[in-house]
């Protein structure tokens, strides 16, 4: 079998397959996909936080309704004509009024510690919303820095591809087949020679058998490394 063409093809797609490399290795490419990243999980952080804070002013409107409630009692006490009660109404409603004041301590003590969760929840907001704002400029500089390094590469890419095809003519069909399955999983190079009885890519030694049969056919596939050995 004659593979020089095959081999005349695998060079020039050596430019193609570096090309691709580049591109697939590209930093704006990976900061672009990190910064998305980062903007999707600063939006679902600040949504998080959106419930929490709904939350905590629910408790607020709560706890201001009950404080209303017991201050309203403390008022009709205030209100009353001690001087036309018993002694004994009097300490009575002394001590609803000492119970009703410790009533509205705790719930000005708790009103307090939910103001602050409030404010610690909305600090964390804004400085997510931040983050999420950050993460997608970033976003937008990587990503049109990567797409014109696509446009860069594009027209050598193009005429590289269309040299290829015309050389994939003259090549025998089940054999280019067989490369580009093997190129397609990113094995590169496809073809190598075989050396010492070793195939010249992993250098797996290769039993008799096979080395007939590389003889007899001008061509192999490396069990070890799936690579299409050929015969020097
Ligand atoms: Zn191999």
């Amino acid at each position: 079998m004659d593979i020089s063409k095959m081999l005349d093809y695998q060079k020039l797609d050596s430019e193609l397959f570096k090309l691709e490399k580049s591109l697939r290795d590209s930093q704006h490419k990976a900061q672009a996909s990190q910064m998305q990243d980062t903007a999707k999980k600063a939006q679902e952080r600040s949504s998080q936080l959106e419930s929490k804070a709904e939350a905590l002013y629910g408790e607020i409107d709560k706890m201001r309704s009950q404080y209303a409630v017991q201050q309203k009692k403390m008022e009709e006490i205030f209100a009353k004509n001690v001087d036309s009660l018993s002694k004994e109404e009097v300490e009575s409603l002394l001590s609803v009024k000492d119970k009703l004041a410790s009533n509205l301590a705790i719930l000005d003590k708790n009103l307090t510690r939910l103001a602050e969760s409030v404010n610690a929840v909305l600090a964390d907001f804004n400085k997510t919303v931040k983050v999420y704002n950050m993460a997608r400029e970033t976003y937008a500089k990587s990503k049109g820095a990567y797409d014109a390094q696509l446009q860069e590469v594009e027209p050598k890419r193009k005429q590289i591809t269309e040299k290829l095809q015309e050389i994939a003519k003259t090549i025998d069909p089940k054999l280019m087949e067989q490369y580009t399955k093997r190129r397609k999983d990113n094995i590169f190079p496809v073809m190598v020679p075989v050396r010492d009885s070793s195939c010249g890519g992993c250098h797996m030694e290769l039993p008799v058998s096979m080395m007939n049969k590389l003889k007899e056919e001008g061509v192999l596939s490396c069990e070890h490394c799936r690579r299409i050995i050929y015969n020097v």
